[in-house]
């Protein structure tokens, strides 16, 4: 059996006394990825057997979990976790630092532990230890993925236990050996005539305009990669296009795309055939139900592939729609896709009625460069090492590249104005702006 694990991770092993998870940790696992209830109770006060230190043991233990998820560093807790309490604590650790959390369950006869336990020295304390430990893991074994377990690997025989081999994966969002070069591109909101013209003045070879459904494309003769920060549709006047040309470069790995807010909108639209529909979503829903059920069904495929955000450059570049904390990057968890998609809200209401966004460009510190859109403004803007790209185009404003490692930006002026904004669109204003 292999077991992939994210490279970035909480891992719980979780199994009787005596089913083994301590020798699979060192067997698998470098010793300072280890954190061991036993461990810990040694660190304490020098005996891992005593029971009186438990809670401070487990106060260590987690204490160390977290400053190790906040270096964001793989963690592998060896206890027996059998009970969900225990759990629990654990799962909150990993949703804090946005980690995901990996069950590795050693689910061992409580037979074959207790002959085990009768040969360890410290382990003289029966059968019924590993037989109690057995019924509360096994009671609570079908509720691990529903608790928050992102994987859940359940190995029942010694023998599954020693055929085991664990490979370890990058999450999906950390492409840092990914250098680009780049062309990322603000909000296209159905602008396709401006993106044309954008895209041919950054020097991509744009495929002739065909009528219908079937993909487009545009290639740089450079490998450069058109970096969409999500938001393609909504408001403008060519939405369908605007998707039939960036799902084809796409396709062809001449583009990427992160999701935004105003996409997962239209996704929700594309797989329960109803949302409010608002905010421009009318004019791209008016364009869609024109379309073959084949071509909403790529169009859901394709939203349905997007990711929250991209971790770029040796760690130098995040790409979100609506930017992302430091303290998000390269992590992945809902909390974190719905930051990346949504920015920031105070729950109030502003005098237009809308949400009012909370500026975090404000207090980012971090060394990497934020490349986000979402918030239109009448020039890109940096704050910090944030970049707001959103120049508006759909409200009349232009649509804006900006080029990584170059570092420059290109533009091009909206050819007219498509829609009125929710609010009006003001510099430094990040914190008032249109949905
Ligand atoms: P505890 O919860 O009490 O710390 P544990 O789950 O960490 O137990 P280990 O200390 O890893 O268990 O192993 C218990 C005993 O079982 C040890 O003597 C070990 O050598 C033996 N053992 C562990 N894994 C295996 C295995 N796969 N096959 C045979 N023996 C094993
Ligand atoms: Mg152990």
């Amino acid at each position: 059996m292999q077991i992939a694990l994210p490279d970035f991770a909480l891992v719980v092993l979780i199994g009787p006394s005596g089913a083994g998870k301590s020798s699979f940790a060192r067997k698998h696992f470098i010793e300072t990825e280890i954190v061991s209830s036993d461990r810990c109770r040694a660190l304490i006060c020098d005996d891992e057997t005593r029971l009186d230190v438990t809670r401070d043991a487990f106060a260590l233990l987690r204490h160390t979990a977290a400053l190790r998820l906040k270096h964001r560093r793989l963690t592998v807790i060896d206890a027996t976790s059998a009970k969900r309490a225990d759990r629990a604590h654990l799962l909150s650790l990993a949703k804090e630092y946005h980690a995901p959390a990996v069950a590795l369950v050693l689910d061992i006869d409580p037979a074959i532990c207790a002959a085990r336990n009768e040969n360890r020295p410290l382990r003289d304390f029966g059968a019924d230890v590993p037989q109690g430990h057995s019924q509360a893991l096994r009671s609570g074994l079908d509720a691990l993925e529903k608790d928050g377990f992102r994987q859940v690997h359940t190995l029942r025989t010694p023998e599954e236990v020693d055929a085991v081999t664990i490979t370890r994966e990058p999450l999906a969002i950390d492409r840092r050996a990914d250098h680009g070069p780049f062309d990322i591109i603000s909000d296209v909101h159905g602008c396709y005539e401006e993106l044309i013209a954008l895209l041919d003045r950054l020097g991509y070879v744009c495929d002739p305009y065909t009528e219908g459904e079937a993909p487009m494309s545009a290639r740089h003769p450079q490998g450069r990669i058109a970096f969409f920060v999500g938001d393609l549709c909504d408001r403008g006047p060519c939405n369908v296009d605007v998707l039939r040309l960036v799902m084809g470069m796409c396709a062809e790995e001449s583009a990427r795309c992160v999701i935004g807010n105003h996409d997962f909108k239209l996704l929700r639209w594309l797989r329960k055939g109803k949302a409010t529909l608002t905010h421009g979503l009318a004019v791209t829903v008016e364009e869609m139900e024109g379309c073959s059920d084949t071509f909403r069904r790529a169009v859901r495929d394709f939203i349905e592939s997007l990711l929250s955000h991209q971790w770029l450059a040796g760690g130098d570049l995040v790409i979100a729609h609506a930017g992302l904390p430091e303290a998000m990057h390269g992590r992945d968890s809902g909390v974190v896709k719905d930051f990346a998609m949504f920015g920031l809200k105070s729950g109030e209401k502003d005098e237009y009625g809308l949400p009012v966004r909370i500026d975090w460009a404000q207090d980012y510190r971090g060394n990497a460069v934020v490349v986000h859109g979402h918030t239109p403004m009448p020039e890109a803007e940096w704050l910090n090492n944030v970049l707001c790209l959103d120049t508006g185009c759909v409200f009349g404003g232009k649509l804006t590249a900006f080029r990584w490692p170059e570092r420059e930006m290109v533009a091009i002026p909206a050819a007219r104005q498509y829609a009125k904004p929710s609010r009006p669109l003001a510099a430094g204003a990040r914190t008032v702006q249109p949905e």
